[in-house]
């Protein structure tokens, strides 16, 4: 099945480092100097169901997951 997540961002406002999104793909996201998630090159090897986890798992919501057309498909 093709890919079906096509962009992932992160609020930085939102994010407060708590890394429960590296916990669950920790080949996705790795925590920059300031302490904010930022995604590695390799998400994209990643399947749709990990990735949109990962942005389930963050306590404040700050992971945004879109699809095709630029629909958002998480939160
Ligand atoms: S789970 Fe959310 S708050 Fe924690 S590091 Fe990831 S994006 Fe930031």
């Amino acid at each position: 099945m093709a890919q079906k997540v096509k962009k992932i961002e992160v609020d930085r406002e939102l994010c407060i480092g708590a890394a429960s999104c590296i916990g669950v793909a920790p080949e996705a996201w790795e925590l920059d100097e300031e302490n904010i998630a930022i995604l590695k090159k390799s998400w994209t090897d990643l399947d749709d169901d990990i990735l949109i986890a990962s942005a389930e798992s963050c306590p404040t919501k700050a992971i945004f997951v879109y699809g095709e057309n630029d629909e958002q498909i998480f939160p």
